[in-house]
C-alpha cells in the first residue's frame, strides 16, 4: 500500500481547504413571475419555461381555489342577495 512520504504540514492543508467553499448556484429571475430559479428549469411557482405554461400541477391548484372560491363567492352572493333583499324591501317601504 502507498503511504505518503511526508507529513502534510498544517500550512498546506490549510492553503488546500481554501478552494473548499459552496459556490453559488446560477440564480435567475422568471421573467413571467419574478421568482429567483435556478437557470434552464421550469418555474416552480408558475410552470413557465419560456414563455409558454409547461406543467400543470398548478392550473389543477389554481381550480380547486377557484372551485373553493365560488363556493365562498356563493356564499358572499347570497349574502349580496340578502343585502339586495333587505335593500329591496327598504326600496317597497
Ligand atoms: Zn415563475
Amino acid at each position: 500500500m502507498a503511504v505518503p512520504f511526508r507529513r502534510t504540514s498544517k500550512t498546506r492543508k490549510r492553503m488546500r481547504r481554501t478552494h473548499f467553499k459552496l459556490g453559488v448556484p446560477g440564480l435567475v429571475t422568471c421573467p413571467h413571475c419574478g421568482a429567483l430559479i435556478p437557470a434552464h428549469t421550469v418555474c416552480p411557482k408558475c410552470g413557465y419555461y419560456k414563455g409558454e405554461k409547461v406543467i400543470g400541477p398548478v392550473e389543477e391548484a389554481s381550480t380547486a381555489p377557484k372551485a373553493k372560491a365560488t363556493k365562498g363567492k356563493k356564499k358572499a352572493g347570497d349574502k349580496k342577495v340578502a343585502e339586495t333583499s333587505t335593500v329591496a324591501e327598504e326600496k317597497a317601504e
